[in-house]
């Protein structure tokens, strides 16, 4: 006989396991969380460079993209950073603050992470069944049936957190996402990976700077001048392109706007702090001095050299020696240089998905879809991304939070009650 449970988590990632853990805490018995991967938590343990960056000392919706900022406040303001810090130390996971802002484990090590995890699931009752991959899920009765290789289950209540299409080795393919449009939902648009490396024409002449990291502002600006995003953060050359904090934060806002926008360029500052005539009138105070040692004493040696040679004027030539024609071209590529970005590396090297199931279609206070009775939808595959610095983890830990308590009061509510 096929074995019926009231609850089954079809994804076990960061926002599947907090969605079971409060299930079961909230004492929900036979919550059942099914997973395709042989070893849990892989995005886990990737975050953060090995360190997991759990989450950051101050969360707005304004950290977000996708969706709408009302709707992405009311579910954060659930389950807060104070909440997730407090969590986690429950677990003995203590974190700490860097000078960034993010949150690590002080072990900085993800391990950590994902072993009080898997503990406090094992505690909350929750049983992890995995590798154990969701083919297809149905609706049956008010109930769903979930099909997979290993055979069928009945779920009286089902959580769907089975990420985006970022990283899809390990196991996040966007399965998930069709199993929810088979359900009836619908997915925006687009959906695109998002903090993703950029990849500029080839040869281009800073990719010649590859391993090089500097303060940068980066501006998906459309044809008519307008600024449609703007990042300013450290941004890393490499042998393809740009990546680093700016470039991956800028990254879903330029692959969006320039399909529907035609004429959008990207534009790169290395002199963030000046516009135009402002860098102009700093070169002419650079008097008797080459533009070499000028640049130098806000630009590294290598990026200094390589836009000089760009800008065919030689570094041991000063200001004076430049026409104005000349200067202003200096001044603009330091400050509104053009780059010509063929792409981005796609979602093998995406750190998360942006776009997904719209918000408007699930209940904000209980992560419950508005279209399917019984459906609670948590994590990445959700209209929401957020930019570097332990967002995306935040957004996980409170939408799977609302889900698995909400589906708990549910389920116990519609148990038939002993008679008094
Ligand atoms: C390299 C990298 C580094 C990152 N670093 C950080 C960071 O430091 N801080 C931060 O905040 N965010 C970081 N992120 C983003 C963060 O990992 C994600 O936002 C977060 O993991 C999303 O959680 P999720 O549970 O929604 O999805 P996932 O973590 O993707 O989990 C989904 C789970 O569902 C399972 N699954 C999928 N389809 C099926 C199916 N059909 N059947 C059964 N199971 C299925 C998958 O195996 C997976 O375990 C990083 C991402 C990457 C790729």
């Amino acid at each position: 006989m096929t074995e019926r449970v009231p609850l089954v988590v079809v994804g076990a990632g960061a926002a599947g396991l907090m969605a079971a853990i409060h299930a079961g805490r909230a004492g929900l018995h036979g919550v059942i969380a099914l997973d395709s991967a042989r070893r849990l938590g892989a995005k886990i343990l990737v975050a953060g460079g090995g360190r997991c960056n759990v989450t950051h000392h101050a969360v707005s919706e304004r950290d977000y993209a996708g969706s709408t900022p009302a709707a992405i406040r009311r579910v954060l303001g659930r389950f807060g950073v104070e909440d997730c810090v407090r969590f986690f130390e429950a677990l003995g996971v203590t974190l700490k603050r860097e000078d960034t802002g993010k949150l690590f484990p002080v072990s900085d090590d993800a391990h950590t992470v994902l072993t009080a995890l898997l503990h406090a699931a094992e505690s909350a009752g929750v049983s992890l069944r995995h590798p154990a991959r969701v083919i297809a899920v149905h609706r049956e009765g008010t109930g769903f049936r979930i099909h997979g290789d290993w055979g069928t289950l009945l779920a009286d209540r089902l959580i769907l957190s089975t990420g985006g299409r970022s990283l899809p080795k390990s196991g996040s393919d966007g399965a998930g996402l069709e199993m929810a449009q088979s359900l009836g939902h619908s997915l925006t648009e687009r959906v695109v990976p998002a903090l993703v490396p950029l990849k500029l024409v080839e040869g281009h002449w800073l990719t010649s700077l590859s391993g090089l990291a500097f303060p940068a502002e980066l501006r998906v600006v459309d044809a008519a001048g307008r600024k449609m995003a703007v990042t300013r953060a450290s941004l890393l050359c490499t042998h393809f392109g740009l990546s680093g904090p700016a470039a991956l934060d800028i990254s879903r806002h330029w692959t969006l706007a320039r399909n529907v926008e035609p004429g959008t360029v990207l534009q790169l500052a290395v002199l963030p702090d000046l516009d135009e005539s402002a860098a102009d009138a700093w070169l002419l105070e650079g008097t008797g001095r080459s533009l070499l040692s000028r640049l130098r004493e806000r630009l590294p040696e290598r990026l200094t050299r390589a836009l000089l040679d760009q800008a065919g004027v030689e570094a041991s030539r000063s200001v004076q020696q430049l026409d104005r024609t000349a200067r202003r071209a200096l001044a603009r590529m330091l400050t509104a240089m053009v780059v010509p970005v063929t792409g981005d590396r796609g979602f093998t090297y995406a750190e998360t998905t942006a776009g997904g199931v719209p918000l408007r279609e699930v209940r904000l206070e209980t992560m419950e879809s508005r279209l399917v009775p019984g459906l609670h939808l948590a994590g990445e595959m959700l209209d929401v991304d957020g930019r570097i610095g332990g967002f995306n983890f935040q957004w996980a830990w409170a939408s799977g939070f609302v889900a698995g308590s909400a589906a708990a009061e549910s389920a116990r509510r519609a148990e038939p009650r002993p008679i008094e």
